[in-house]
């Protein structure tokens, strides 16, 4: 499924490919259409399920062609626990905002900083994302109005009562016109939670997305030290040597993923490239063919490190190291699923050691380490 099939026009396409979103997340698969419906939603999803685009994109459609905004009136109201979310959601509006025709004005505020100037910047804001306690305050001072707003949006539900922001979301509710829709996400769905909802829904469509839990203790891992001009014949080597019938290799750049393709190739192996400047039918082509067994090798950016099931992978290889511990995680989590063991190898160059440290550090495991050069890779 794509972006387009879910009614997003080309100009946010271009703007969410410019981003490297080249495929919905499953929250934004079900949330998207929803919103645009006008449907009420209550998504459980973690941070880290793309719930922010899900109803950002959706949000920025419906305002289409809507700017109408009395003043100090704003449409749309996103309520967060804290400052760090209120300034990336913002963000977020901001850019996908940038590819559509209609300017659409969104503001950020929290407290702990000086009130005066939110008060000034909140003229002719029609969303605005903001923490419960500073967001009443600026309604004291008259600085914003909360009745015409057509769209409440409650982001991370559960950290905002788990903060004690209760009684300020419920002083919110009250200041809120009866028709809108209301968009609930929520890790969790605590008692509090389920309060909120049964004051806030009527007939909602429920996303609930299962966190993937990802077992390490299934993989083996090892990493091999290995200078960089020597990852490719070590990679032919582990490939060749360990029999491996299908391995799943990690590079960081899609020009990489072209040239240790192209190598593998010249070389005898069976191997083909999967990233996001291919287009969505040959990516949807080489996922298949290796998922069926008729390609021995499939070389990868992170693009699909996550989320993607391929049943009984014995093998991935980080041919470079992703950015975070958690692409890590993810990575290796390709194999060593549904309680099969896997097995995942990293190449590790010298500027890389630092990294992988790192990231054993935050995995809690170290992983032995073998010295290429002690290899025969002479021919390779
Ligand atoms: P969120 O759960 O909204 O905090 O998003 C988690 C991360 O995933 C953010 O860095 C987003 O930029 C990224 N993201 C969201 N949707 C997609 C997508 N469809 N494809 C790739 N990355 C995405």
């Amino acid at each position: 499924m794509s972006f387009t099939s879910l009614g997003l026009p080309p100009a946010l396409i271009k703007a969410l490919e410019n981003q490297n979103y080249s495929e919905p997340f499953p929250i934004q698969k079900e949330a998207i259409p929803a919103i645009l419906n006008k449907k009420d939603v209550l998504g459980i999803a973690e941070t880290g399920s793309g719930k922010t685009a899900s109803y950002v994109l959706p949000i920025l459609m419906n305002m289409q062609g809507n700017t109408a905004n009395k003043n100090r009136h704003i449409n749309v109201l996103v309520l967060v626990p804290t400052r760090e979310l209120a300034a990336q959601v913002r963000e977020v509006f901001q850019m996908f905002n940038s590819a559509l025709p209609e300017r659409i004005k969104s503001l950020a505020v929290f407290g702990g900083v000086a009130i005066s100037p939110q008060m000034i910047a909140l003229q002719g804001v029609q969303i605005l994302v903001a923490t419960p306690g500073r967001l009443l305050e600026l309604v004291e001072l008259k600085a914003v109005h909360l009745s015409n707003i057509d769209t409440l949006v409650l982001d991370e539900a559960d950290k905002m009562l788990n903060l004690g922001f209760k009684i300020e979301i419920n002083r919110i509710f009250e200041l809120l016109p009866k028709k809108r829709q209301n968009l609930l996400f929520s890790a969790t769905l605590s008692d509090d939670v389920t309060n909120i909802n049964q004051i806030l829904f009527n007939d909602p469509i429920v996303i609930k997305i299962e966190p993937e839990v990802i077992n390490i203790d299934l993989i083996t891992q090892s990493a091999y030290t290995v200078t960089e001009e020597k990852k490719g014949p070590l990679l032919r080597y582990l490939i060749k040597n360990n029999e491996q019938k299908q391995v799943l290799v990690f590079v960081s750049s899609i020009f990489r993923a072209e040239t240790v393709t192209d190598k593998l190739k010249k070389n005898g192996i069976n191997a083909i490239a999967i990233h996001s400047k291919k287009s969505q039918k040959a990516r949807t082509e080489a996922l298949s063919n290796f998922k069926a067994g008729k390609v021995q090798v499939l070389v990868a950016t992170d693009l699909i490190s996550r989320g993607i099931d391929i049943k009984f992978l014995p093998c991935v290889i980080n041919y470079e190291l992703p950015r975070s511990p958690k692409d890590y995680i993810h990575r290796i989590g390709r194999t060593g699923r549904a309680e099969s063991p896997g097995e995942a190898i990293s190449l590790i160059s010298p500027i890389e050691q630092h990294h992988f440290k790192v990231i054993q550090k935050k995995m809690g495991k170290q992983v032995s380490q073998i010295n290429s050069e002690d290899l025969d890779l002479k021919g390779l």
